[in-house]
């Protein structure tokens, strides 16, 4: 049986359906929908649902057979994100006052206007490409600190493949946010 949570919404005429992997679907219904209207609006879509549900795992990274700890992850980001906005902010002419790392469930990195960067830890355990280009994103901000075309125009000149990672994190992000690290290292 497919799982599904009911809201109730007016902006919608009819329904939607919501669906992220590894979460239950959302079906989004008119504010005076009946339950018949209710069952019949999970009959319409629970082919689709069913389908969406086949092919999600094989999209998913595995993360639970990793026994990654916090503190390992924390130092291995630290490293690699040094290294990569040391780089960066010498190419592009801007300095940074400090980097620091976060557990945030909704962001990836962040640029203050003193020049502070942060950056989520768990970005190491996504592909390089994409933690570099979180990296790049938050140096190219202490020369453009928007997102307005010039930002954009700045990142693509940085990372013209840009595109391709946040659309990673689009569709695995998630994923990193719900990894729980094991307390200690394993012996
Ligand atoms: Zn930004």
């Amino acid at each position: 049986m497919v799982e599904v949570h009911i809201r109730r919404s007016p902006r919608v005429r009819w329904h939607r359906i919501n669906f992220r992997p590894g979460e239950p679907a959302e079906l989004v219904v008119r504010p005076r929908a009946s339950e018949a209207e209710i069952q019949a609006a999970i009959e319409y879509h629970t082919p689709w649902l069913e389908r969406q549900l086949a092919v999600a795992p094989e999209a998913r990274l595995g993360l639970d057979r990793l026994t990654l700890t916090e503190e390992q992850g924390r130092r291995e980001a630290r490293a690699r994100i040094s290294l990569i906005a040391q780089s960066e902010a010498a190419a592009l002419g801007v300095e940074y006052s400090r980097i620091s790392l976060r557990d945030q469930r909704s962001r990836w990195g962040s640029c203050s206007s003193r020049g502070n960067l942060s950056f989520n830890w768990r970005l190491v355990l996504a592909p390089h490409d994409v933690l570099d280009y979180v990296v790049v994103h938050e140096v190219c901000h202490l020369v453009e600190l928007h997102h307005r075309s010039a930002f954009w125009n700045l990142v693509a000149k940085r990372r013209p493949y840009y595109a391709e990672s946040k659309r990673w994190l689009d569709d695995h992000g998630w994923e990193i946010l719900a990894y729980s690290p094991p307390r200690a290292a394993a012996a």
